[in-house]
């Protein structure tokens, strides 16, 4: 057997993983190693005779787990960018084993005895900012993982967790095999009303499924949603619709409605036995929002609004429909067809109109450069390094003074064995504890390939959102790993990706970054205020869309005794109870929804985006407010919360930067749901 990459000192450049020589085989023996290695660390730390330190105590605990860190970020990022059998069935075995060990360790009584003494004297110990922070944290996330529990409350604790890691895990593998398992073959005939990009985005799709020749559409986001929106057969967009919000909920072995069941009912059990009333307030006792009557009240405040505005899109959508011969209600799978009839009848705006000017490559240029003109860092891209699947591109990142910031990984297209949406990761995060440790970052897309790549604006948007996290990750500045950029509270962790849309909507990056693919000329002036003018177009539907998905989660999250939930009738119920305009549909329906079952990170979180869009669009109104975008002293405040992690309170950072704290009407002109708009 070769030797295993995990038991070596890494000598790539940077300390990149050598993705050459990773193998699937070598992640059981690296896992086992390592978990038994942290083990060996927290023993060390509780049978210590020495009285409880933060240097003997935290700062050691902070120095554990390294190999298992390293192998899990290498694991688990190849496991949802890149996957395969091998991988998934490891996947399965070691998710329970994973979650097993790390509640060990969080229910260790010894361990928890230490830091709580160190707790209890907290402000006498002469700690940093920072230091009392993590050491706050540290306490507060034993004690949410059970540490106070009796010792049969505990094992079920240890239980729960276990078998919630095998059920996410599950849930996220159905929905990519439902997703590889569907698709939309087309004949030329069939490929009406669809503009070039999407023609040649279907001829790729084809080609990478080893039918050259033919058109295919898939259920990757990138390539259902211009089917709906351009495609004038409504009986192929009724059968790409239904599939679509079919994922996850096919009968048998692959149906996560049961998975669901028992993931909702491990959760009440989890937060009871903590002594909540339900998952909700046990999850959001933890967030900046604090409550679900909070998160509630920020819901309804654009729900009403939004309704009504997609009520007044639907009237219009309707007037168009007729006008061509529908004489049936708007479906769900209409909605996207005719609401672009009104864009280009209203706004004389038409995506494929738009899209020649959002080449992939200019978009992540701009996107580089903008982060160059308001932080200082520059990308520069290395060719030479190893990556585990060459769509990945590697750019090497450094500061003003040309210090080494970090790496930047770079996978944009979708294919199968990705997991659908956008997401940003990292395979190392940063920290100076022990020396200086640059971080090393993965941010994955699902564009459709062409030659080149076009985006639509919402597409180079989420470029825009991801490479915010991106920064967030790449400019963090701490001493502790675990404070580390993104390690913020989900409710806020969305703000430094939402406020870095901005810049991408802004005139002044459009007119040097959009340029047509074929001629190179900047996008026209017309075209531009045609654009930006139809901002706030079809807001009502994407609200809606979104919200109801939110209102949902917190809703399913709310419920005390969720075992009893038939969910079906549950999700017709809650639609019609909270009045969801049946022609929009769900972001998210349930069985795919895994922000919120595929991990636990979303649950009672999916409203974390609305949150933070009253923070970044208030956040970014002091930027127009000062006329300049690139405002440098705005910007280097901005910087710091980019810089900061997790080592101050959040609405801390917010005012240090605004001056005051955030309102909430820019928000909702930004959507044009005010009463003028
Ligand atoms: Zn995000």
């Amino acid at each position: 057997m070769t030797e295993n990459p995990f038991f070596e000192t890494w000598g790539t450049p940077f300390g990149l993983p050598p993705f050459d020589r990773i193998s699937p085989e070598h992640f059981p023996p690296a896992f086992d190693r390592a978990m038994a290695e942290h083990d060996a660390e927290i023993a060390a730390i509780t049978a210590s005779p020495a009285a409880p330190t933060f240097a003997n105590t935290i700062e050691v605990l902070e120095r554990s787990g390294r190999l298992l860190d390293r192998v899990s970020r290498v694991f688990f990022n190849l496991d949802v960018s890149n996957t395969n059998d091998a991988l998934e069935a490891i996947a399965r075995d070691y998710a329970p084993k994973l979650a097993q060990h790390q509640t060990r360790i969080a229910l260790n009584e010894r361990l928890f005895e230490r830091i709580c003494e160190l707790h209890a004297q907290r402000q006498t110990l002469g700690l940093a900012v920072d230091q009392l922070r993590l050491l706050e944290r540290h306490h507060l996330r034993l004690v949410r993982s059970g540490a106070l529990l009796r010792s049969e409350q505990k094992s079920r604790m240890a239980a729960i967790a276990e078998r919630l890691a095998v059920l996410h895990t599950l849930f996220g593998q159905n929905v990519l095999h439902d997703e590889r398992d569907w698709q939309l073959t087309l004949d030329e005939v069939e490929l009406d009303g669809l503009p070039d990009f999407a023609r040649a985005a279907a001829a790729q799709a084809a080609a990478e499924r080893g039918i050259a020749g033919h058109w295919v559409v898939t259920l990757a986001r990138s390539s259902a949603e211009p089917f709906l929106t351009f495609s004038s057969r409504r009986d192929l967009r009724r059968n790409l619709w239904q599939a679509w919000t079919a994922r996850g909920s096919h009968q048998g072995a692959k149906d996560n409605m049961p998975i669901i069941h028992e993931i909702m009912a491990l959760r009440a059990e989890q937060a009871q036995l903590l002594g909540y009333s339900d998952f909700a307030a046990y999850r959001l006792d933890d967030s900046m929002a604090k409550t679900a009557h909070a998160v509630e009240g920020l819901l309804q405040q654009v729900w009403g609004p939004a309704k009504d505005k997609a009520r007044a899109e639907l009237a219009k959508l309707e007037k168009v429909a007729r006008g061509e011969g529908l004489n049936e209600p708007i479906e769900p799978w209409d909605w996207r067809y005719y609401a672009e009839k009104v864009r280009q009848a209203e706004y004389n705006l038409d995506e494929a109109e738009v899209k020649p000017y959002f080449v992939l490559h200019n978009m992540v240029q701009a996107a580089f450069d903008t982060a160059g003109r308001l932080f200082g860092v520059t990308f520069t891209e290395r060719s030479d390094l190893p990556v585990y699947h060459p769509d990945v591109r590697v750019w090497e990142v450094r500061d003003s003074a040309d210090a080494h910031v970090g790496v930047f990984l770079h996978d944009n297209f979708a294919r199968p064995g990705k997991r659908s949406g956008a997401w940003s990761s990292r395979y190392r995060d940063q920290e100076t504890l022990d020396g200086a440790v640059a971080p090393i970052v993965v941010n994955n897309n699902n564009f459709a390939r062409g030659e080149p790549t076009l985006l639509s604006f919402d597409d180079a948007l989420t470029l825009f959102h991801e490479f915010g996290h991106g920064l967030h990750s790449l400019l963090s500045r701490v001493r502790y790993r675990s404070q580390s950029g993104t390690a913020v509270r989900r409710d806020f962790v969305e703000f430094p990706s939402q406020i870095f849309d901005h810049w991408m909507s802004a005139p002044e990056t459009l007119r040097s970054y959009a340029r047509h693919y074929r001629t190179g000329e900047p996008i026209p002036e017309e075209l531009l205020r045609r654009l930006l003018a139809a901002r706030t177009f079809n807001q009502g539907f994407a609200t809606v869309e979104y919200t109801g998905s939110a209102l949902l989660d917190l809703e399913l999250h709310c419920e005390p005794s969720p075992q009893k939930l038939d969910l079906a009738r549950f999700e017709r119920e809650f639609l019609d109870r909270i009045g969801m305009p049946r022609e929009v549909g769900l972001r998210h329906r349930p069985t795919h929804f895994q922000h919120l079952f595929a991990g636990g990170g979303y649950a009672a979180g999916y409203y974390a985006y609305l949150w933070a869009e009253v923070l970044d669009a208030d956040g970014f109104a002091a930027f127009t407010e000062a006329g300049d975008v690139f405002d440098p002293e705005l910007a280097a405040r901005l910087k710091t919360i980019y810089s900061a992690g997790d080592t101050r309170d959040p609405m801390e950072l917010y005012r240090a930067f605004r001056s005051r704290d955030p309102k909430i009407a820019p928000l909702l002109e930004k959507r044009g749901l005010t009463a003028s708009q």
